[in-house]
């Protein structure tokens, strides 16, 4: 289940988690527009327009808590890249509600420093272990169209009525006939 990150969750997620024993297993930029190579990572070079979701998969080793095997973040209209000296202290996200990207996420293990507009979380139990299940699925954004759970593990696209099979556990998904981006809905 994907939800909005808030500070409470956040508190909570803390909490639960042994950040020294835990790991990053994947960090990427999921890209929405054209941008140069050489311009990567610098907010002035995109002057008001958001441009990144940055995608943070949590491999989490030490559990205080038997269905939590994983966290993963979208960083949603993610800017301010900045790279800074790398460090072992836990991940930290502070929320500014008065600016218009009013999250700002700090990973010093990997020194990666950015603000973002929102963050969506997934937290991943039983169904994340495996050797690449998650890699390769689609990004959450705002843009997309619904599909309907049917019979086993096939949903339905709302857009050509197109049915295919993914496993549950992955909330969007690209119809593999018309192309649109589709989050599940179960009935
Ligand atoms: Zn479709």
């Amino acid at each position: 289940m994907t939800d909005r990150l808030t500070t409470e969750m956040w508190t909570s997620l803390q909490s639960q988690v042994d950040w020294t024993h835990s790991f990053i297993r994947e960090f990427y930029f999921v890209s929405h527009r054209y941008f140069e190579k050489h311009h990567l990572g610098f907010a002035e070079n995109f002057p008001g327009s958001p441009f990144a979701t940055v995608r943070i998969v949590w491999a989490v080793v030490a559990l205080h808590t038997d269905d939590l095997r994983g966290l993963e973040f979208n960083l949603i209209d993610a800017k301010s890249f900045e790279f800074q000296p790398v460090d072992d202290s836990p991940p930290r996200i502070v929320h500014d509600p008065t600016s218009p990207t009013p999250w700002r996420v700090n990973i010093p293990s990997i020194g990666f420093c950015c603000v973002s507009r929102e963050i969506l979380y997934t937290v991943l139990g039983n169904e994340y272990l495996g050797p690449c299940l998650r890699l390769g699925y689609e990004a959450p954004n705002d843009d997309h169209i619904a599909a309907t759970a049917i019979d086993g593990h096939w949903r339905l696209c709302s857009n050509c009525s197109n049915a295919w099979e993914e496993f549950d556990s992955v909330p969007y998904a690209r119809c593999p006939s018309c192309g649109e981006l589709t989050l599940l809905q179960k009935s």
